[in-house]
């Protein structure tokens, strides 16, 4: 039998929307959802990492070689005059992983979250200590600029919105790998694995594994 909604309670919550979300951006069922196209409507202008000036050849280097596993992109918590907030998303990880932290940022925006304001005031202070990499963990506190709790829920939600849970269950009953789910949602398979592992549906989807040919 399939469920529609995710057992836990929070889950459920996330489930539900994501699946406003869903329901707003006008897709259905197993329908792929183009975070870019929900973007607009949040009002965040995505802008690539190669439009950016004034970055030192020596800066983007690093943004895409050694430290481009530090950060996925994101908004800059300050609007532009019209309303709009930036996005950039690191080109390094590529499509599939730009399109979960374009998510998270949406989930915000229509989740009505704030900006936490102390780590505001903290990147204000630590402003002329961005270039060199002290031990403050400074890197860490200009990345957070939304309390533990929004930060959990809009990663969740946006992730549920991609990866739907009636459509995962359904796709695990039928036998697919992370991988051919990964493929149609046009996401990485460490998201769906992720979503397997929060909706608890990783016993089912082990269960379904054994009957499952390998290498697929
Ligand atoms: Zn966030």
């Amino acid at each position: 039998m399939l469920n529609l909604l995710p057992a836990s309670e929070k889950r459920k919550q996330f489930e539900l929307y994501a699946l406003g979300l869903r329901d707003f951006a006008g897709v259905q069922g197993e329908q792929p959802l183009d975070p870019f196209a929900l973007a607009e409507f949040a009002k965040l202008l995505v802008v690539d990492f190669d439009q950016i000036e004034g970055l030192s050849p020596e800066s983007r280097q690093h943004l895409l070689g050694e430290g481009a596993d530090q950060w996925s992109g994101g908004a800059c918590s300050r609007p532009l005059p019209n309303g709009w907030k930036l996005v950039i998303l690191n080109p390094a990880h590529g499509r599939q992983r730009n399109r979960a932290t374009l998510m998270e940022e949406v989930a915000h925006v229509f989740l009505g979250h704030q900006p936490n304001r102390l780590a505001i005031i903290n990147d204000g202070l630590k402003a002329g200590a961005r270039g060199n990499k002290d031990k403050s963990g400074s890197k860490q506190t200009l990345a957070r600029d939304y309390n533990h709790d929004d930060e959990e829920a809009a990663y969740a939600v946006g992730a549920a919105a991609l990866i739907p849970y009636a459509a995962l269950q359904r796709f695990i009953r039928d036998g697919r790998t992370a991988h051919q789910i990964a493929r149609h949602f046009h996401v990485s398979r460490q998201l769906v694995e992720y979503r397997i592992k929060v909706t608890h549906l990783w016993q089912a989807y082990k269960g379904a594994s054994t009957a499952r040919p390998e290498h697929v």
